[in-house]
């Protein structure tokens, strides 16, 4: 199996090239027209999206050309490769294929409605979901602490009293910030307090990212 023609990616890991070749096969399901619009696939280290994509149009007139671009987040990737392949890989080529047939139709880009879902069904059997839920299966708390947001615990049990702070310092050091699920007030925390997942994470991440900065992902 290989990647087509039209699709543009730098895959490093073994993973990260098998997530460019299922891309590929959902967008040749949905035939794309590869020889209008070439895909330029690139892995990030995002917080809030597991996929993001967008479209440029560089000629106007029918048939109109142009390029689209996704980007997969290489966390997520690896840290749930099953969910990501399959659900968001699919859900992120529908989506840029719907944004392009709604251009080539003169028409609002609609997002993630029943267009999508559609869309989505005509090249998987897994069941469609929305952006929030697709947010649900990945923990994005190593990707928030790589962004220097703050670690801090509240008064529920390990792993889930590990939290991430990404509100004003000064709300959590006057003691205004509250868990939502126990209530209690959030307090700083240490390297000393990650969860075993995390550290490990952590020490990935690290690497993942001097790496991938080397080669300006
Ligand atoms: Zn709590």
């Amino acid at each position: 199996m290989d990647t087509p023609d039209y699709l543009d990616c730098k895959p490093v890991t073994a993973l990260e090239r098998e997530a460019a070749i299922a891309l590929g096969a959902c967008l040749q399901k949905l035939k794309w027209p590869g020889d209008r619009f070439p895909v330029e696939l690139r892995f990030n280290f995002e917080i809030t999206r597991a996929g993001s994509s967008a479209l440029k149009v560089t000629r106007t007139t029918a048939p109109i050309a142009g390029s689209a671009k996704v980007g997969f987040n290489h966390w997520y990737l690896v840290s749930k490769p099953a969910d990501f392949f399959r659900f968001v890989i699919p859900a992120e080529a529908a989506q840029v294929d719907l944004q392009r047939r709604a251009m080539e139709e003169g028409r609002i880009v609609p997002d993630y409605g029943s267009e999508w879902a559609r869309t989505y069904s005509g090249i998987t059997d897994a069941p469609p979901q929305s952006p929030a839920e697709l947010q649900e299966r990945f923990d994005n708390r190593p990707l928030r602490l790589m962004k220097k947001q703050i670690p801090v615990r509240c008064d529920c049990p390990l792993p889930a009293g590990f939290q991430v702070y990404g509100g004003k310092p000064e709300k959590l050091d006057a003691g205004e910030a509250a868990c939502r699920e126990c209530g209690g007030k959030l307090r700083r925390a240490g390297e000393a307090d990650y969860p075993p997942t995390i550290s490990q994470s952590m020490a990935y991440l690290r690497h993942a990212v001097s790496r991938t900065g080397a080669r300006g992902r």
